[in-house]
């Protein structure tokens, strides 16, 4: 078996395989938060499922480089900013902190790059010059330059390649200013935005006068500069498909003639209690407002990953109460095997990680890998009371565990634990002193105290404590 992945692009099942030139590196990009006001739990969905996606991919052996942007001028923003009267920076920082907060709350993998839109201007007009060139895009009238859909389907391009798109109602030269407009809209689509009074503040210099990037051709930008013209994985929620992603396709291959990204993945909608979130609703609710209602990120995190990515997903408060149930017999359950391990270092017992890998394979069926993990408790719980197991089994069992919460990210006592690499020096060191070998033992000891660990004595060995 190996890892497969739906395909937005082929909307087919995939064998997920990295491009050639590149072995075993993944370029993964993931549209990240217009930093304008605080995430909602629906956003959170989309970025914990990116997260769910890295750690697959790490888990299966892969080195993935993950981007994802921070976009920090667009037209929410602005309007904003114009009505509380701050700086642009003041403004999407506050924000974009908080963003960076919640991700860690969430217990989210930071990327590796988060590049922020304002600090990559060049290369957006670079970008939109060489579409200029290429002849797929104009200024307009008010010294805006649009995306013409007609001049790049007349070079052989395909518009449409994420979604079907009706082109019996598109009209050559309609136009779109806005950043986020209707599914049903195939018109030409702003790259810049000529400055206008409602700006404010916020316009840079162009070779075609004053004013902004459009939203869309931010990522292109970011993203291939991150990770070159073609990368294998684009990331985002399904509200993203169009225009957005759609456009991200048509500026990046319109201006390299290459195919874009190789796998696009996209999480569906979540509905809060039934129903599309809204304020009115009441309904509506940010990470911040979970945790003041006294859940914790641990709770949110394993909720939204129990249903699958590509599935309408039912957030509910009576779920997060069942979190919150789960995840302390899952607590119990680990706490007694590590207990009973006594800080032994095993080799991951084979039965869980192979059902949790089999489960991730099928296009991340998390609910088959879930299944595996109550399963495996039920078993090691019966196991414990029988008295049946020995140090080294539980030792097994902690270590495929902690080999499964690489993916899921929601042990408590992730902080608490040594990692394998350290239990591994405690291991040498038993050794070193069996053999005499004094001055190494001590020299272990002092680079485990370096790190933040001590050797404590227990009935059933020593074993690490954090210091
Ligand atoms: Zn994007």
């Amino acid at each position: 078996m190996a890892l497969k992945l739906f395909n937005t692009l082929t909307r087919s099942l995939q064998e997920f395989a990295p491009s050639a030139a590149d072995a075993n590196k993944i370029g993964m990009y993931c549209c990240g938060p217009t930093v304008y006001d605080y995430a909602h739990i629906g956003n959170w969905r989309t970025f914990v499922f990116a997260d769910l996606v890295r750690r697959t991919l790490e888990f299966f052996g892969h080195e993935v480089r993950h981007v994802m942007n921070i976009t920090d001028v667009e037209d929410k923003i602005i309007k904003r900013v114009q009505e509380q009267k701050v700086s642009l920076r003041e403004f999407t920082g506050r924000f974009e902190a908080a963003f960076f907060a919640d991700l860690k709350t969430l217990n989210c993998l930071p990327p590796h790059l988060t590049p922020r839109a304002t600090e990559h201007i060049p290369e957006i007009i670079a970008l939109i010059e060489k579409l200029i060139a290429r002849g797929v895009a104009y200024r307009a009238g008010d010294s805006s330059v649009y995306f013409s859909i007609a001049k790049y389907r007349g070079c052989g391009c395909t518009y449409g390649q994420l979604q079907k798109l009706n082109f019996d109602e598109l009209r050559v030269g309609e136009r779109v200013a806005a950043d986020e407009y209707d599914k049903e809209a195939v018109a030409d689509f702003a790259l810049w935005k000529a400055r206008v009074p409602a700006d404010g503040a916020v316009f840079w210099p162009s070779p075609w006068g004053e004013g902004r990037p459009g939203w869309h051709i931010e990522c292109s930008a970011m993203s291939m500069k991150a990770l070159g013209e073609s990368f294998d994985l684009h990331l985002g929620g399904e509200d993203l498909k169009f225009p957005h992603h759609e456009d991200e396709i048509a500026q990046s291959e319109g201006a390299t003639g290459k195919p874009f990204v190789k796998h696009w993945l996209h999480a569906a909608h979540l509905l809060v209690e039934g129903k599309k979130m809204s304020k009115s609703l009441g309904n509506y609710f940010t990470l911040r407002d979970l945790l003041a209602n006294g859940f914790t990120g641990r709770e949110v995190r394993f909720l939204l990953l129990t249903a699958h990515y590509r599935e309408t997903f039912n957030f509910t408060i009576e779920g997060l109460h069942g979190a919150k149930t789960a995840l302390a017999r899952i607590d119990e359950c680990v706490g007694k095997l590590r207990e009973l391990a006594g800080g032994t270092a095993a080799v991951p017992n084979r039965e869980l990680v192979e059902q949790f890998k089999a489960a991730l394979e099928d296009d991340l069926n998390i609910s088959a890998a879930w299944a595996s993990v109550f399963e495996w408790v039920r078993k090691v719980n019966r196991a414990l009371a029988e008295n049946s197991m020995t140090h080294a089994e539980a030792a097994s069992h902690l270590a495929a565990w902690e080999k499964v919460d690489s993916v899921l990210g929601v042990s408590a006592a992730a902080e608490t634990e040594a990692s394998a690499e350290l239990k591994a020096l405690l291991m040498e060191r038993q050794s070193a002193r069996q053999s005499k070998d004094f001055k190494r033992s001590d020299a272990i000891r002092d680079e485990l105290k370096a790190k933040g660990w001590i050797i404590e004595d227990s009935p059933k060995g020593q074993r690490l404590k954090k210091i």
